[in-house]
């Protein structure tokens, strides 16, 4: 009886022991594979702004005062059925087409900047590819392509539009904020700003630049005017509103510290070919 008992004990124990064992094997996986996604983490950051410090470091800055730098001015990229809708098939690039630009970009060694790295480090052989009104697509696609050849975007933001059907959410905004793009302001809610009053064209101007500074923790520099209207009066309002510059729908590239409030860009429409892309480069 008694070496039966001190049999059991045994057992108890050596299962006991091996419980203990097998749990902290799976705690000690589970802390690992942790601490791996952590470190990962930290180094996708460390090697955006590495690579970003790299590149300003070996390319020639051109003329700090003109900056004929191309500012691409896309809406969707998405595919949509030429004899549909007229408006958005204009205002909709091919997802192939897009796809075929950024390839063009990184074969020739082109680097994408933000509004706010041009001013501060324009550079030769560099382009800015804006996206005007937040659409969902630009996430869902043109973000996509863009991470896998390491390029960066500018996004204008209609603040009362985010999270509403067929838009980019704050947390998705945020997603491409922490992967470089810059944020800029188009308002609160999309209005001609050449025709407001001037209270109303203040609280579009300046709330639209606080929402988004501080719900994605990230300083607004650049504003969109809608449908690219204005006057001299929306551009003392924008300085006052601590805005350092606006891109307008102007087609051109002949920017530079003069016309900071005035930046020309090249649309490129739906159904655009490759060489309308090229052209301007
Ligand atoms: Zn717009």
């Amino acid at each position: 009886m008694k070496v039966n008992k001190v049999k059991l004990f045994l057992v108890f124990a050596l299962v006991v022991l091996l419980i203990i064992i097998f749990s902290s094997l799976l705690f000690y996986q589970k802390y690992n594979a942790d601490q791996k996604q952590n470190n990962d983490k930290q180094n996708s950051s460390t090697e955006l702004k590495d690579e970003i410090e790299k590149e300003k470091k070996q390319l020639p800055k051109i003329n700090n005062t003109t900056f004929n730098i191309p500012i691409y001015m896309y809406h969707h990229i998405q595919d949509t059925d030429p004899d549909g809708d007229q408006l958005l098939y204009g205002l909709s690039l091919s997802i192939s087409s897009f796809q075929e630009q950024m390839n063009y970009l990184k074969n020739n060694n082109y680097k994408t900047l933000t509004l706010t790295e041009m001013l501060d480090h324009p550079l030769a052989k560099s382009v800015v590819l804006t996206f005007d009104d937040g659409y969902i697509d630009i996430y869902q696609k043109a973000y996509p392509i863009m991470q896998k050849v390491g390029y960066r975007g500018v996004i204008f933001v209609i603040t009362d539009l985010v999270s509403t059907p067929g838009y980019m959410s704050w947390e998705e905004l945020k997603e491409l904020k922490n992967a470089g793009w810059e944020m800029g302001s188009h308002t609160l809610s999309h209005p001609s700003l050449e025709t407001l009053d001037f209270d109303s064209a203040t609280n579009q101007i300046a709330s639209s630049k606080k929402i988004i500074e501080k719900t994605l923790q990230t300083k607004v520099n650049f504003f969109c005017y809608p449908a690219g209207k204005y006057n001299q009066e929306t551009i003392k309002i924008l300085k006052s509103a601590d805005y350092i510059g606006a891109v307008t729908t102007q087609y051109g590239l002949e920017n530079s510290r003069n016309n900071i409030f005035e930046l020309e860009r090249i649309r490129i429409n739906g159904g655009a070919s490759l060489n309308d892309f090229t052209a301007p480069i």
